[in-house]
C-alpha cells in the first residue's frame, strides 16, 4: 500500500481506538492494559510526525532548515522508541515480576539513550544520520545501521521472555507475543531493503488493532459495577502465580451480612458500598491487585515486594472497618471478615490453594463478626476432612439415595401410645461411611447445603407417611427439623407446602421443629412462614427448650403447638426437679403440649409422669429406627 494511504488508514484507526479507550476506560484495569494507552499515544505521535514530514516534503508548509533537521532526527529516533514501548508492553504481559520488567526495560533503554545522544549531537553536522528532504526514505548511514541493529536486537530480546513463560500465557497472548516481534522484524528488514517504512506503519497499526480487540474481549471479565477484575481474571492470576512459582500473599475480604445490608438499605446504597469498598481497596493495594470474586467478596493478590507488609495491610483494612462509611447524609457501619494465605509458604500447589481458599471462606462465613484468619498448614487435615464431608453432602444432593432418614418414636406418657416421631437425617457415603448428624449438620448449614438436604428429607418423610396411610395407625404426624438457612430463600412456606401436597398427604401429618436460636436469627421470616403453615394445620415444636436463650418471645408470639424440653433439663431433674416442674407449669399455662426429650431411665420417666408431661421421646422407649423397622413398629402398635 502506498505511503500516504497507509498513513491515513493508520491515522484514522488510531483516532478511533484512542477515542474508544479513553471514552470507555474498559481495558485500563491492569498495569499492562494501562500501558497500552501510553503505547497507543506514542504511536499516534509517531503518526503525527510522519504526517508532518509528508506535508513538509510536499512543500505545503515551509519551516526553517534547522527545524526540519530536528523533526528528521525525532522521526528517526521514534522507530526504536516505538519498538521499546512494544517490548515493555510485551514484558508486562508476559512476566509476572514487575521488578524484573523494570530492570529489563532499563537495560534496553540504555543503548537507545546512547543513540539519542549521538543523533541529537549530530543535528548540526549530519554525519551520523544525514538529513534527507524527502523524509520518508531511509538512506544508508552509520546511524541507519545502528538503528537497524538496535531495533532487531529489541525484537529478538522480546521473543526470549515469551518463550521462557510460554506455559503461563493464555492462548491469544502467546500468539500475539510471538507475532509482534516477528512482524516488527520483517517490517524492519523490508524497511532496510525498500527504504520505505510503509510496512512498519502497517505492522504497528495491525498490532494495535489486535491488542485493542483482545483488551475489549478481556473487559467483559471486568466487574461492571466496581471496575475491578472479576473472578475469572482472579482464577487466571492464581494459575499464573503457581505456574511462575512467585511469592504472593492473597487476602480475602468479605462484607459480613451483605445480604442483610442490601435488604435493609436497598440496592442503591449497597451498590455504593461496593464501589466505596473497591476504591478503598485500590488505595490499599492497586487496581491490578484487587479483584471482586463474589457479590460480597474481594481479594487482593500482593506480590513479592508487598507481601512482607501483609500484617500492616490487614490491620489497615481492619482499622478502616471500624470506621463508618458515608452515603450522602447517612453514616453506616459494616463488618468485614478478613483472611489471608501466603504462597508458597503455606500452600504450595494450586490444589492446596483451592482447599485453603474454601476453608478460609467457610471459616469467615461461620465465625463472622469482624474476624481475621491467617491460614496455617496444621489446619489442613481437619480441613481436608471437612471438605470431604462437604463433597459427600454435595454428592448426596445429586444422589438422594445417600440421604437416610431414621425415625425416633414419640409416645404419649399416660397411654404409652405411639403418637408421633421425629425424622433424623444420616448420610451414607460410599467413601466416608455412615455419617451421624453431629458430623455434618453444622457443615451443611455453613455451606448452605442444608437447604436441598432438608427438601430431600421432607420428600422421603412424606413418602413414608403415604406408605403408612394404607393401614390404620395412631401416628398423628412426623416432625422434620428446620435450620435457619432453610428460611433464607423467598417463599419457603409455599414451597414446603407444595412439596407436602404434591406427595398426596395431608399437611397436618407433618410437623416442623425449630429451635429458639433459629427464630432469633430471623424472627420476622420464621413468624411469617409459621403463620402460613399453621393455617394449614401443620404443627410446630419449639426444639431444645431449656438450653440457650430462653427469652420467651418465640414462645409468646409464635404459634408453637409443642415444646420439646431438652435432654439436659430432663437429666438434671433426677437430682432436682424444681426447674423442670416450673417450666412445665408455665408451659401448661400457655396451653403448650410438652415433649420430654432424651428420656433414658425409668426414674426420669416417673418424674415426667408425676408432673404431667404429655409426651416422651428417648432411648428408654426407642432409639431412632431405620425406615423399615419404624414402619413395622407403627403397624404393630396399631395391632396392640
Ligand atoms: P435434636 O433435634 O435434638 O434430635 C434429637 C437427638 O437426640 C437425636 O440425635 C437423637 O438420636 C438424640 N436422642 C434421642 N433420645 C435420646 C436419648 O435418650 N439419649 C441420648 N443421649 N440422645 C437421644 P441425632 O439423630 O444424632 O441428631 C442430632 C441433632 O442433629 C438433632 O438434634 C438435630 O439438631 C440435628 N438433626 C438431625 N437431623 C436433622 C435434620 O434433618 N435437619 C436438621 N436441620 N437438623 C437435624
Ligand atoms: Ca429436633
Ligand atoms: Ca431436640
Amino acid at each position: 500500500m502506498p505511503y500516504i494511504e497507509s498513513l491515513l488508514l493508520s491515522f484514522v484507526l488510531m483516532i478511533f481506538i484512542l477515542v474508544d479507550i479513553l471514552r470507555l476506560p474498559l481495558i485500563n484495569k491492569d498495569r499492562g492494559s494501562r500501558f497500552f494507552i501510553e503505547l497507543a499515544v506514542s504511536f499516534f505521535i509517531f503518526l503525527i510526525l510522519s504526517v508532518l514530514a509528508t506535508v513538509l516534503e510536499e512543500g505545503y508548509i515551509r519551516l526553517p532548515l534547522m527545524i526540519c533537521k530536528i523533526l528528521w532526527t525525532l522521526q528517526f529516533l521514534s522507530f526504536p522508541f516505538i519498538v521499546i514501548m512494544w517490548m515493555h508492553f510485551n514484558a508486562m504481559n508476559v512476566i509476572d515480576d514487575q521488578n524484573l520488567v523494570r530492570k529489563l526495560t532499563a537495560v534496553h533503554v540504555l543503548p537507545y539513550v546512547v543513540l539519542s545522544v549521538i543523533a541529537i549531537a549530530d543535528i548540526g553536522y549530519q554525519r551520523f544520520y544525514p538529513f534527507d528532504r524527502s523524509f520518508v526514505h531511509l538512506s544508508s548511514s552509520p546511524g541507519t545501521t545502528y538503528l537497524m541493529i538496535l531495533t532487531l536486537f529489541y525484537c529478538v530480546s522480546m521473543i526470549l521472555p515469551t518463550l521462557g513463560h510460554r506455559r503461563e500465557l493464555h492462548g491469544s497472548y502467546l500468539f500475539l507475543s510471538l507475532l509482534m516481534p516477528s512482524a516488527l522484524s520483517i517490517a524492519l528488514i523490508t524497511f532496510r531493503l525498500t527504504h520505505s517504512y510503509v510496512m512498519f506503519i502497517m505492522v504497528n497499526s495491525f498490532m494495535m488493532v489486535l491488542f485493542y480487540l483482545i483488551g475489549q474481549r478481556d473487559s467483559i471479565r471486568v466487574d461492571p459495577l466496581t471496575g475491578l477484575s472479576s473472578k475469572e481474571l482472579f482464577d487466571r492470576k492464581i494459575n499464573k502465580i503457581f505456574r511462575s512459582k512467585s511469592n504472593y500473599s492473597i487476602v480475602f475480604i468479605e462484607i459480613e451480612n451483605f445480604q442483610f445490608f442490601k435488604t435493609r438499605y436497598g440496592s442503591m446504597i449497597s451498590d455504593e458500598l461496593l464501589i466505596l469498598m473497591s476504591k478503598y481497596l485500590i488505595d490499599v493495594a492497586s487496581s491490578s491487585e484487587t479483584y471482586r470474586i463474589a457479590d460480597d467478596r474481594f481479594c487482593l493478590c500482593l506480590n513479592s515486594q508487598r507481601y512482607h507488609d501483609i500484617e500492616h495491610i490487614i490491620s489497615q483494612i481492619k482499622e478502616r472497618g471500624d470506621r463508618p462509611w458515608t452515603f450522602g447524609e447517612k453514616e453506616l457501619f459494616i463488618q468485614m471478615n478478613i483472611a489471608a494465605v501466603a504462597v508458597p509458604q503455606q500452600v504450595r500447589t494450586q490444589q492446596e490453594f483451592d482447599l485453603a481458599m474454601n476453608e478460609l471462606l467457610l471459616e469467615m462465613k461461620t465465625v463472622g463478626k469482624n474476624s481475621t484468619f491467617m491460614y496455617s498448614r496444621e489446619n489442613s487435615t481437619t480441613q481436608q476432612k471437612k471438605l470431604n464431608i462437604i463433597s459427600a453432602l454435595r454428592e448426596s444432593i445429586r444422589n438422594p439415595d445417600q440421604v437416610i432418614v431414621h425415625y425416633q418414636p414419640i409416645y404419649e406418657v399416660k397411654t404409652e401410645r405411639l403418637v408421633s416421631a421425629e425424622a433424623l437425617m444420616r448420610i451414607d457415603d460410599r467413601d466416608l461411611g455412615f455419617l451421624p448428624p453431629s458430623e455434618f449438620i453444622t457443615l451443611a448449614e455453613q455451606s448452605g447445603l442444608i437447604v436441598p438436604l432438608t427438601r430431600i428429607l421432607l420428600d422421603k418423610v412424606c413418602r413414608t407417611i403415604r406408605t403408612l396411610s394404607s393401614f390404620d395407625h395412631s401416628l398423628e404426624y412426623i416432625s422434620v427439623n428446620l435450620s435457619a438457612e432453610d428460611f433464607e430463600a423467598k417463599g419457603v412456606g409455599k414451597e414446603l407446602l407444595c412439596r407436602i401436597e404434591n406427595c398426596g398427604i395431608l399437611p397436618h401429618n407433618i410437623g416442623f421443629e425449630i429451635t429458639e436460636s433459629v427464630v432469633l436469627q430471623s424472627f420476622e421470616t420464621v413468624a411469617k412462614v409459621m403463620m402460613e403453615l399453621s393455617v394449614k394445620k401443620i404443627t410446630f415444636a419449639l426444639d431444645d427448650f431449656g438450653t440457650g436463650y430462653s427469652n420467651f418471645r418465640a414462645l409468646m408470639d409464635l404459634p408453637y403447638d409443642f415444646v420439646k424440653i431438652d435432654r439436659s433439663v430432663i437429666q438434671k431433674s433426677t437430682s432436682n426437679a424444681t426447674m423442670l416442674t416450673l417450666l412445665t407449669e408455665m408451659l401448661h399455662k400457655m396451653d403448650k403440649c410438652i415433649i420430654a426429650e432424651g428420656v433414658e431411665t425409668l426414674e426420669q420417666l416417673n418424674i415426667i409422669r408425676d408432673i404431667n408431661i404429655e409426651r416422651v421421646q428417648g432411648f428408654f422407649y426407642s432409639k431412632p429406627l431405620d425406615e423399615d423397622t419404624f414402619i413395622s413398629l407403627v403397624k404393630d402398635s396399631d395391632e396392640r
